[in-house]
């Protein structure tokens, strides 16, 4: 499932757009021999732009590839390391988080577009030269979040929000019984209020 998704947005970003400012993340395949390769790729700021919806605004990642090449298939281990920033979902405030996510894909050769029976694996083309790893970098960083994306608590266990939203939120008591079941509902009433107060 989650690399069916994988293979449909490795077109999206291949759309005319995108694919100059995700160049530096295409890996040459030709005349690599049948053993394992080292890249490194540095994930900024503008990386995360060319993704709509992206979680991810700002970064300061580190990605790190180890190609396995084989005679008919490729392994990509990739590790994504650093620190992203983050809209709080408490407050609206962004805040840090650090990001440590390492996952391999395995990708075969085929011209197949039916390969749900092979969930593990994404399909490259039969002659094809070279892979953009630029979608297997958004994702892993996305696969490295938190569930819910919360200011961290202090040394007290309260939360270092911003002060002025948690008074706001206590005002209106929508700080103690919120589960993260009701996370979006809860949000979109935080919006209203935020807005409210901005417009006034
Ligand atoms: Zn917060």
């Amino acid at each position: 499932m989650l690399f069916e998704i994988v293979f449909i947005n490795l077109h999206e970003i291949f759309s005319r757009k995108k694919v100059v400012a995700l160049e530096e993340y295409i890996v040459q395949l030709n005349g690599l021999d049948n053993k394992a390769y080292d890249f490194d790729f540095v994930v900024s700021d503008d990386f995360f732009t060319n993704f709509e919806n992206s979680q991810i605004k700002k970064a300061s990642l580190n990605a790190h590839l180890t190609l396995t090449k084989k005679p008919d298939s490729l392994e990509l281990e990739i590790s994504v390391l650093g620190s992203v920033t983050l809209t709080c979902d408490r407050c609206l405030d962004e805040y840090k988080e650090n990001i440590d996510f390492k996952d391999t894909i395995f990708v075969e050769y085929g011209d197949k577009t039916d390969f749900n029976a092979h969930e593990d694996f994404v399909l490259l083309k039969q002659g094809e030269n070279s892979i953009n790893v630029a979608q297997f970098i958004y994702e892993f960083a996305h696969f490295g979040l938190p569930l819910v994306h919360y200011h961290p608590n202090d040394e007290n266990g309260k939360p270092t929000c911003n002060p002025e939203m948690l008074k706001i939120l206590e005002k209106y008591s929508l700080v103690e019984g919120k589960d993260e079941e009701n996370v979006d509902p809860w949000l979109s009433q935080l919006s209203d209020i935020k807005n409210s107060m901005l417009n006034n």
